[in-house]
């Protein structure tokens, strides 16, 4: 049996999209290999938001190929699609190919066995096609609790630091029907939580005339017997209006959980970066989860640092909105120019020592923040879904909260895909330990 290694870079959509290929090869007849490096496939699914991603796709090519250099690397992924030649240039890759091409993934696997043919189980190609457009990533293997389902791509906004328009194309809206299809298969294979994943979610059904939105999703999901959970992967703080928040705190099944990217604390910095929201807004809308939800709820963003034009004074509004905030968890990003965007042409770039300090300020802050909240949160008992992985020096059973705090617990195997209700009793730098 022929073994295949994937590799995925980036965002949860990201993670989506290896999923599903990830099927068709299982399909195929590849083993996939996680433990083992060495593989006769290598799928590397490539992210290009920052320079550095950029270089660690390239990193990860080649070592796939020192590792065999008789291997089939395919690559795919938004680097891929903004930097096909610099991938082709590298002597052993074999495909390179676009997000808009994955749901061809099947063509370019045939294209690969023609001269050796594994045994393929009949499927019907369009079948597979909207399979890898739109797969939630159930497998068989393990206990899995949570899957990702995937409502759109692309994204219509054109943030000015953002190349994801360019490489992950318009926004595109999947039909309500099909996703609610494969809530019910998730649903009926076990799994409790879902988490509803796109590039720009709030955003759901602007491009077939808004006849459903993404309210919409959460109420048919949570209708669905078998699921427990229900969390958005990221969502723009410029599409979460107040209505979203009135109608999924109706919701019980919706987690008190938000990603919400705020990128910059400094209204100077947001309205360069064509946000379309004030901090003002974002604050107004922390506060009304907070009122609808619980004062628990757990607020995690994403904060670019070094955008140009910058100033000292920016970045202090920027550090002092964060904190006031309250993120439980923190994503921190130095501005990186995206040749093909508008800020890259922008003067004032931040030089890079400037842009470093303050991307090392902003983590110390992070962390501060992010013990402060887990300390907060220490004597309250908490709803946990209880995962297979273990981790900590105990190798102890490790579960998300509703307001998604890791925590690690002495259970049993059979607590694995429960909900406990489980009391926070400590901490440390990296985990809260809970006991039931
Ligand atoms: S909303 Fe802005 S940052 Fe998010 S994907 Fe679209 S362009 Fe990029």
């Amino acid at each position: 049996m022929k073994t295949a290694k994937l590799i995925t870079m980036g965002c949860k959509v990201n993670q989506y999209d290896t999923q599903s290929m990830r099927e068709t090869l299982v399909r195929n007849g590849y083993a996939i290999v996680d433990e083992t490096k060495y593989a006769d496939l290598y799928l590397i699914n490539t992210c290009t938001v920052t320079n550095a991603a950029d270089q660690k796709a390239r990193q990860a090519i080649r070592k796939a190929i020192r590792l065999n250099p008789n291997a089939e690397v395919l690559v795919t992924g938004c680097y891929a699609e903004s930097d096909r030649k610099a991938i082709e240039q590298i002597p052993g890759v074999s495909v390179v190919f676009g997000n808009r091409e994955k749901a061809d993934f099947q063509t370019y696997l045939d294209k690969l066995n023609a001269d050796a043919p594994l045994q393929i189980q009949p499927i019907q190609h369009d079948a597979i096609r909207e399979h890898a457009r739109f797969s939630s990533g159930v497998s068989n293997a393990g206990q899995r609790t949570r899957a990702l389902i995937k409502v759109q791509d692309g994204c219509s906004a054109f943030c000015t630091y953002c190349i994801i328009p360019y490489v992950r194309g318009r926004m595109t809206s999947r039909p309500l029907s099909d996703i609610a299809n494969e809530a019910y298969r998730i649903a009926n294979s076990g799994i409790k939580e879902i988490v509803i994943t796109g590039v720009h979610l709030g955003a759901y059904g602007q491009d077939t005339g808004r006849d459903k939105d993404i309210a919409d999703i959460l109420e048919k999901i949570h209708g669905i017997d078998g699921i427990e959970r229900i969390r958005f992967s990221s969502i723009e703080p410029m599409y979460f209006p107040d209505i979203l928040s009135e109608r999924m705190s109706a919701l019980p099944k919706c987690m008190p959980h938000f990603h919400i990217p705020i990128q910059s604390g400094s209204d100077n910095v947001l309205r360069r970066m064509r946000r379309r929201y004030t901090t003002a807004r974002f604050a107004h809308l922390v506060e009304n989860l907070r009122d609808r939800f619980t004062d628990d709820v757990g607020i995690t963003t994403d904060i670019m640092v070094g955008f140009p034009g910058e100033t000292d004074a920016d970045f202090k509004d920027s550090l002092e909105f964060v904190e006031k905030i309250g993120f439980s968890q923190l994503h921190v990003f130095r501005y990186s120019p995206r040749k093909g965007t508008p800020a890259a042409t922008y003067p004032n770039q931040v030089p890079s020592e400037i842009s470093a300090s303050r991307s090392r300020e902003m983590l110390n802050l992070g962390k501060e923040i992010s013990e402060s909240f887990r300390k907060s949160m220490l004597g309250k008992n908490k709803n946990v879904l209880v995962e297979e992985s273990r981790e900590g020096k105990n190798k102890q059973l490790a579960g998300f909260t509703d307001n998604y705090l890791r925590v690690l617990m002495d259970v049993p195997d059979s607590a694995i895909n429960q909900v406990l209700n489980v009391k926070l009793t400590s901490s440390d730098n990296e985990f809260i330990y809970g006991i039931c």
